[in-house]
């Protein structure tokens, strides 16, 4: 078994790569969060991609998205609350440089300081990822964008504002955006268990991304964001006897995540 040395990523062991394409099955609304000023007042989020400007799929969103998921499932795994630490408050009670500082104060536990399982694996204040998300972007021709208006609500009586219209834009149903996930160092070929482990963790939520389980973007109450994930390939780079060696292991990741 690999010995790990946390925090530090000097050692490389092994890496998997992930490609994937992603189908929209309901309008997918990913935006900016700036306000912007235009014909349409919440335009989608867009990038300069191979010389057009195109919709896309941040890395950033993804990465997020499949965070939050791994958080929910250590919690409901586990009855020890600090399984999962306070990653927006990391000098508080429960956050990462506070539980840093505590270990190293503590003559016994100086060594032994980890991350919670979480920052193992999406990275945090002390800590490297072992994840990367690339971006998502549309494959040729394969997306189109929609507009729909809609009708302010009024905040304070909870009833339409008259004249008060906005368009909004999304991404249609059945468009196809590629993505890419690397994984250093988590062995992911590893049998999904019911223990706490990084890869149990992260193939449990990879699974249930590519069964159409967890949606992605804004508006989800409203049931947009259904994508589900198809055409999987996974390729392992390990070195063997000193040389650099890649290896398809789609197969054999497909039957770990039960697809
Ligand atoms: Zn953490």
């Amino acid at each position: 078994m690999t010995s790990f040395e946390y925090g530090n990523f000097d050692k490389f062991d092994y890496k998997y790569t992930i490609e994937y394409d992603i189908r929209t099955l309901s309008p997918l609304s990913i935006r900016s969060g700036e306000s912007f000023l235009g014909p349409i007042d919440n335009p989608i989020i867009r990038i300069n991609f191979n010389g057009k400007t195109v919709p896309y799929i941040p890395g950033s969103t993804l990465k997020g998205i499949f965070r939050s998921e791994t958080e929910k499932l250590a919690r409901s795994l586990s009855k020890d609350p600090s399984i999962v630490c306070d990653i927006l408050n990391p000098r508080g009670e429960n956050g990462e440089l506070k539980r840093k500082k505590d270990a190293e104060n503590n003559e016994k536990t100086k060594s032994i300081y980890l991350p919670c399982l979480i920052c193992r694996i999406y990275g945090g204040p002390t800590y490297a990822s072992h994840v990367y998300f690339y971006n998502a972007y549309p494959k040729e021709n394969s997306y189109s964008i929609g507009l729909i208006r809609r009708v302010s609500i009024s905040r304070i009586t909870g009833s339409q504002m008259p004249g008060r219209l906005f368009d909004c834009e999304f991404v249609t149903p059945n468009s196809l955006f590629h993505g890419k996930v690397v994984i250093e160092n988590i062995d992911i070929l590893s049998p999904i268990t019911d223990s706490l482990s990084e890869s149990s963790l992260f193939n449990r939520v990879f699974s249930n991304f590519t069964k159409g389980l967890i949606p992605i973007g804004g508006m989800r109450s409203a049931g947009y964001g259904d994508v589900k994930i198809e055409n999987i390939k996974v390729n392992k780079m390990y070195i063997l006897e000193g040389k650099l060696d890649t290896k398809d292991v789609t197969n054999e990741y497909l039957s770990i995540i039960g697809v």
